[in-house]
């Protein structure tokens, strides 16, 4: 069986293609442009899968889609997609069932990471499992006792929004105080450009951000070069989101958290912090048996959706 999975961004749908042990043997990315609509979007995505059909004639497929929002895994409808031109119940899974004959599953990009974090990244060892992921926002998924868990409306493990600091920064949800709010990329360089301003111009970052705009990928740079402000940014972060995942710990006494993402290629700068962040919980039993690493595979979203596409094909025979 091959397992198409698919990462609808913003900018990208990236598309691969995947074996059962999750080896890739094909990729494709094609511009998003949802101002075009709902139709447009699924008709590409099905002009792909028809293709790797055509090429892998004999096998069997199922597709698995992953966006960022709030999704119906059960009717494989997008209730609402910030990133995707704002839409509101759009039917993804029908319609590329209808035109492929292909089984279809529809997930929030989270929720797809965190399978490919439990089914890929950590090969079933551990049936417990939380993913973070780190981009513009800050997003989780669960998988608990080996299955996805979504709560009961879809919407399990919106880690981002779990309020650290009351009335703290602005988060892009609205609301003030959010993981996200400090360890989004969009917080991260928010809080770089504020340092920026009071930085004496020895420092490495004025030198680096002279000719472009602060990013995370620069203050990793900076971290590496031992700056101490984008040191203690990274610190910050780390202090910031360890905070929030030992709350999570409790709750949930997960086996493993894994960090995903562009940000969390930048953990050995952040990891420290998490780590203590919770060794300063005075319970200590989840804290010791908890593994937070971060991920070796970029693509676990769409390595997790393909995964979980075939898993859900057959389950659902
Ligand atoms: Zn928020």
């Amino acid at each position: 069986m091959i397992g198409i999975g698919v990462d609808a961004g913003g900018t990208f749908i990236k598309l691969l293609a995947a074996t059962e042990s999750g080896e890739t043997i094909e990729l494709k990315q094609i511009p998003t442009l949802s101002q075009d609509g709902p139709k447009a979007f699924t008709e590409k995505i099905c002009a792909v899968v028809k293709d790797w059909q055509k090429q892998f004639k004999g096998e069997k497929l199922a597709v698995g889609i992953g966006v960022a929002g709030d999704t119906d895994p059960q009717k494989g409808v997008i209730r609402y997609s910030p990133n995707l031109s704002k839409w509101r119940n759009v039917a993804v899974s029908g319609p590329i069932t209808e035109a492929t004959g292909l089984h279809c599953v529809l997930e929030n990009d989270a929720n797809m990471a965190a399978w490919g974090a439990y089914d890929y990244e950590l090969k079933r060892k551990y049936p417990n499992v939380l993913a973070v992921t780190m981009g513009t926002g800050v997003g989780g998924g669960l998988v608990i006792n080996g299955v996805l868990y979504h709560g009961a409306t879809g919407c399990a493990g919106e880690i981002g929004h779990v309020n650290v600091v009351p009335q703290g920064e602005l988060c892009h949800c609205g609301d003030r105080g959010c993981i996200e709010a400090y360890a989004g990329h969009y917080a991260i360089v928010r809080r770089a450009e504020q340092a920026l301003m009071r930085a004496p111009e020895k420092s490495i970052l004025k030198k680096l951000t002279a000719n472009t705009q602060i990013s995370g990928e620069l203050l990793a740079q900076a971290a590496d070069e031992g700056d101490p402000i984008a040191l203690e940014i990274w610190r910050e972060t780390g202090s910031y989101l360890g905070r929030g995942l030992a709350d999570i710990c409790l709750v949930l006494n997960p086996d493993a958290i894994v960090l995903t993402g562009g940000v969390s290629m930048a953990h050995k700068h952040f990891m420290p912090a998490i780590v203590e962040a919770f060794s300063l919980r005075q319970i200590t039993t989840p804290f010791k048996h908890v593994k937070v690493v971060a991920a070796h595979t970029s693509n676990l979203g769409s390595i997790g959706a393909a995964l979980l596409a075939l898993e859900s094909a057959k389950t659902s025979k």
